[in-house]
């Protein structure tokens, strides 16, 4: 559906994008996870055909977004990280001018708004300013704007970011919905997210791509290593005695709680399940296991390194080097 092809992006002497290559398959929900300043909004722009590429190509659907704008953009609903709303219009009057600007046929577009409008959940709101929307309806109008002309693919820059967690809840079903009639690419910093909404996942950092794979493969490797939280009714010695009887134990550390009982984190060898080996080893020991869980911490430590590691030259700090700030004054950016 889209290809993204060596794809570099330069402001001055920082790059934000460095030959960057990927797939967008159809009907997928993509994440496109990565901290500040990794790059994501950049590479959106440049697909979404808002930004030119210093080097490389973006195919969709076989057109060339630099070449072909108008036949690639039409496959394409873009919500930007800063949508553009004008807050003295209502939702309905907001959507029947975009319309117009995506050349939705005068014939379609009041069926077509008013379907959005149901869809999006901002019927009942249409006609209040958006100026005075709450930030949760205000994105829905944003997400709106991005479905009108029927475009296949949605994309959609930090589409929670800013929303309070009821509002967060509400966009993930919505865009959970979306995802089965479009294919859907979605930028966050926030690994939970996109593990919650996302079928696939591309981690980038420092302008590179530093995984990607389907969100059950990445957190199965991710969470390779098993983690036990073991609150027994024993001390600390007791409890490494029954544990050291078990097979396939990497590590135990104590974990000081402020209880009478003893807290233990024991982590398993690579690819390891040792629940019920420990669980039998305490019953055979009679030793009292109050409470066994298993920790997932371990999955946003594997993403900070993957994210930290991989980027040391292209730090925030670096891109706010001057050079970035007299390429802003430049006007990089084109108009949509
Ligand atoms: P993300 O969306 O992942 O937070 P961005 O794509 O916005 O990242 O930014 C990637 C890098 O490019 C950052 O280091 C950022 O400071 C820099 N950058 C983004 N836009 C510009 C611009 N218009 N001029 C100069 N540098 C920019
Ligand atoms: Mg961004």
């Amino acid at each position: 559906m889209i290809e993204v092809k060596h794809l570099t992006k330069r402001y001055g002497g920082h790059t934000a994008v460095s030959d960057l290559s990927f797939e967008i398959d159809k009907g997928v929900i993509y994440g496109f996870l990565g901290p500040n300043g990794a790059g994501k909004s950049t590479t959106m722009n440049i697909i979404t055909g808002c930004l030119g590429a210093t080097e490389g190509e973006v195919l969709v659907d076989g057109h060339s977004v630099s070449e072909e704008p108008m036949e690639a953009k039409k496959r394409i609903g873009y919500l930007p990280e800063l949508p553009p709303l004008y807050t003295d219009m209502t939702p309905e009057e907001y959507l029947r001018f975009v319309a117009e600007a995506k050349g939705v046929s005068r014939k379609e577009q009041a069926e077509q708004i008013a379907a959005i409008m149901e869809k999006t959940g901002i019927t009942q709101v249409s006609h209040r300013l958006i100026r005075n929307l709450s930030k949760g309806y205000r994105q829905r109008v944003g997400i709106a704007q991005a479905l009108l002309g029927k475009p296949e693919v949605i994309i959609l820059d930090e589409p929670t970011v800013g929303l309070d967690p009821a509002q967060i809840i509400e966009i993930r079903d919505l865009i959970r919905e979306l995802g089965k009639e479009h294919t859907i690419v979605l930028s966050s910093h926030i690994l939970s997210e996109v593990q919650a909404v996302c079928d696939s996942i591309m981690i980038i950092s420092g302008g590179k791509l530093v995984a990607s794979d389907t969100t059950e493969n990445l957190t199965r490797r991710f969470a390779g290593t098993q983690t036990l939280r073991l609150e027994a009714d024993a001390d600390e010695k007791t409890m490494r005695k029954v544990l050291d009887r078990v097979d396939g134990i990497a590590s135990v550390e104590v974990k000081p709680e402020e209880k009478e009982s003893t807290v233990l984190l024991v982590k398993a060898e690579e690819d390891k399940d040792i629940r019920a080996k420990v669980f039998k080893a305490f019953a055979k020991e009679n030793v009292t296991l109050l409470e066994m869980t298993t920790v997932h911490a371990d999955l946003e430590d594997v993403f900070l390194e993957l994210t930290q590691s991989d980027a040391p030259a292209q730090s925030e700090t670096a891109a706010q080097a001057p050079d970035t700030a007299e390429e802003e004054k430049t006007g990089e950016e084109e108009a949509q």
